[in-house]
């Protein structure tokens, strides 16, 4: 008698850690048991032939706002985590705002866990918030299991009593200690508050509020100004750091400096960052506005090239929905839609498209910054992050030649404007598996809503 399996995934392309083979992948118990060529499929209770399809690991999107509790009308679980089980991604890391109460104490984060549970198609864990009434809730929320805290150096909008707030100096230095004593991770947004608000204030007396006056108040010389503070703070402090949203090839070296000194920093970029301009942002209107706003092309392709050369950690969503009345109801003007893009689904096609398509970036490499990296960096690894025998058996399997324009119909978010709608992809997500369940298929849709369980980061 042979091996019996719960699942076969035949013939497949399957990107390995660091090699592209063809092969099988057999999963039993939810965790991946063999992977070899020429497994009997008669061996397992079901089997799919991946023949002429990519086979990746999950993509693990940290940064995403799914914005419950009480703001489920933005986005929501069930809805947020459709979106990306069709785009492919298997877990998430779930931002402490814009729900609210935001995620800065312990019965808020008991909140979340309630909301989600038995409503994400795939799994899941929590951002904690750093902000500046929070100081003595860090250490319960850690315990507790959060991926780290997330702090913003300029304002994050949002609404309601007791909204999520960004932190002073004071906060931000006690904040980094209380951190770093329990070993814990600070995520930052990093932008100067001065220089920003400065620079609004100006544009906006001056009337001058139009998309490319909102670049003009964000430039990058405030996520420097934010990165090189937080940086010696971090220093100071003993704290390990990561930022989000990164949006310049310079606040990227910046880091990197940092690291060969010695500090445990990380980073991330988003794929508007590398796939969309500031020209793009004045052409599409608000549905393209995000904060740190889209950069110019040279910007992009030096990211590029970064991304290319090893000097960026991951890549996450950034996934940061609304109702659509908040990008263009009349007399809005740019300055004043929300900022957020809501891209979750499209991660890992548009990265194939840019990256591997157009760009000739080895497969390995790109599944590590969507999969492997954050599942390292948010202790999520060596249960999940790649294709390996033990490993949860988290596969997106993903047709490369279905060329088409993105359209809003396949959008499953509960808002669906997108950038990248009638954007050229190549690359379309036809099944993924959640630990060995079938999650999303082409054909089906969401075939188990609420299959995603809660993780907690080792
Ligand atoms: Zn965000």
């Amino acid at each position: 008698m042979g091996e019996r399996y719960d699942l076969m995934v035949k013939n497949g392309t399957v990107v390995l850690p660091g090699d592209v083979v063809q092969t099988d992948v057999a999963v039993r118990d939810g965790k991946i048991a063999a992977i070899a060529a020429d497994l009997s499929a008669g061996a397992a209770a079901a089997a799919i032939d991946a023949e002429g399809c990519l086979v990746l690991a999950g993509v693990i999107d940290a940064h995403v706002h799914f914005n419950e509790p009480n703001f489920g009308h933005w986005e929501g679980f069930a809805t947020g985590s459709a979106a990306l089980a069709a785009g492919g991604c298997t877990a998430y890391v779930d931002m402490p705002l814009n729900g609210n109460p935001p995620t800065v104490s312990l019965d808020a984060l008991r909140e979340k866990e309630r909301l989600a549970a038995g409503r994400s198609a795939v799994d899941y864990a929590f951002w904690g918030g750093l902000v500046p009434w929070n100081l003595n809730r860090l250490r319960e929320l850690h315990d507790a299991g959060v991926a780290g805290f997330k702090a913003f150096l300029s304002d994050p909008g949002g609404e309601g009593e007791g909204r999520f707030r960004e932190v002073d100096a004071a906060t931000l230095r006690a904040g980094m200690e209380r951190i770093a004593a329990f070993g814990g991770l600070l995520a930052l947004h990093a932008e100067s508050e001065g220089m920003t608000s400065r620079l609004a204030q100006r544009a906006r007396a001056d009337g001058r509020t139009g998309a490319r006056d909102f670049a003009a108040s964000r430039p990058v010389e405030a996520e420097l100004a934010a990165v090189a503070e937080a940086l010696a703070l971090a220093e100071e402090t003993g704290c390990r750091l990561h930022f989000v949203h990164i949006s310049s090839p310079e606040a990227v070296r910046l880091a990197a400096e940092a690291r060969r000194r010695g500090q445990d920093v990380s980073l991330e970029t988003c794929p508007h960052y590398l796939t969309l301009t500031e020209d793009d942002m004045a052409l599409l209107g608000p549905v393209a506005k995000c904060a740190p706003p889209l950069r110019d092309a040279a910007r992009r392709e030096e990211l590029w090239a970064l991304v290319l050369a090893g000097g960026v950690d991951l890549i996450a969503s950034d996934h940061s929905p609304c109702p659509q009345a908040m990008k263009t109801a009349p007399g809005l003007t740019f300055f004043d839609a929300w900022g957020g893009i809501a891209g979750g689904q499209s991660t890992l096609e548009l990265m194939l498209e840019e990256g591997w398509v157009k760009r000739g970036m080895p497969l390995p490499a790109l599944s590590a910054l969507l999969s492997a990296n954050p599942a390292r960096r948010f202790g999520f690894y060596p249960r999940k992050g790649e294709i390996a025998v033990g490993f949860d058996a988290d596969l997106a399997i993903v047709d490369p030649s279905r060329p088409r324009a993105l359209s809003r119909g396949e959008l499953r978010q509960r808002h669906p404007h997108s950038p990248y709608i009638g954007r050229r992809l190549s690359c379309k997500v036809v099944a993924t598996y959640c630990r060995g369940t079938l999650v999303y298929s082409e054909q089906d849709g969401i075939v188990a809503p609420g299959a995603g369980m809660r993780l907690q980061p080792e």
